[in-house]
């Protein structure tokens, strides 16, 4: 027994039944007569279906459009994640390729320069590395570096033939800036 005539049971069966098939409030009101678009969608309330899974409801599509949002945004970073990724072993291959350049332009020029001899690296990590060592990379990078590892020159970071490729292009391109 419904103590509000507005909402008799036969009613309130109609309301829901109208409900789960996607009607709006509004189209509801229209269809049951004597009852205004707001009662309509406080007594939806009151029965607990507004979270009906038949029905589109309004916060149901705005939901979808976020999912959607969402998912974009996932791919985003994803790209983005994948670009950075690119860029730092361009990065890293653009390291290597310095240092590489660097011994090729250190070719002795002189007679002198040209008796010292690229010694074999020893390959030592930087855990290895004594005081005395070079520490000149010969490959890998980060943790994984590998060092020369021949005794420096007195005083110095390097071995005799780092020390003269660390320092000969530096030379080299002050006395091409002086000649211009
Ligand atoms: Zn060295």
């Amino acid at each position: 027994m419904n103590i509000n005539p507005t909402w008799t049971d036969a009613r309130i069966e109609r309301l829901t039944e109208l409900w789960r098939d996607g009607m709006s409030a509004g189209q509801i009101a229209k269809i049951l007569g004597g009852v205004s678009r707001n009662a309509v969608i406080g007594k939806v309330h009151r029965l607990n279906l507004c979270h009906d899974v038949g029905h589109d409801s309004a916060s149901k599509i705005r939901k979808r459009a976020d999912d959607k949002k969402r998912a974009a945004k996932r791919d985003q970073i994803d790209r983005d994640r994948a670009m950075r990724e690119e860029r730092r072993k361009a990065a890293a291959l653009g390291r290597a390729k310095k240092l590489a350049e660097i011994e090729a332009r250190a070719v002795p020029p002189s007679p002198v320069v040209a008796s010292i001899v690229r010694p074999a690296p020893l390959n030592l990590s930087l855990i290895d590395l004594g005081a005395n060592d070079c520490r000149f990379p010969v490959s890998g990078e980060k943790a994984s570096t590998l060092f020369c590892g021949h005794n420096v020159e007195h005083g110095g970071t390097y071995c005799t033939y780092h020390t003269r490729v660390a320092y000969i292009p530096r030379e080299v391109r002050l006395s091409k800036k002086r000649a211009a």
